[in-house]
């Protein structure tokens, strides 16, 4: 499965999360945004930025 930030536009790591799902909220390594999955399709996440600083 592949994540690519939508921030910094690298491949974030996912081997740490074995059991994503929908809803999940994970970081990126390289410029630590927060992101929140919002659908997998096969092989492809699509993630939204979770916004904490509001
Ligand atoms: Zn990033």
């Amino acid at each position: 499965m592949i994540l690519i930030c939508l921030e910094c536009k690298n491949p974030v790591d996912l081997t740490s999360y074995p059991d994503l799902d929908t809803g999940h909220v994970l970081e990126c390594e390289m410029c630590g945004i927060t992101l929140e999955v919002t659908s997998i399709d096969g092989d492809k996440i699509k993630a939204e930025v979770v916004d904490e600083g509001k």
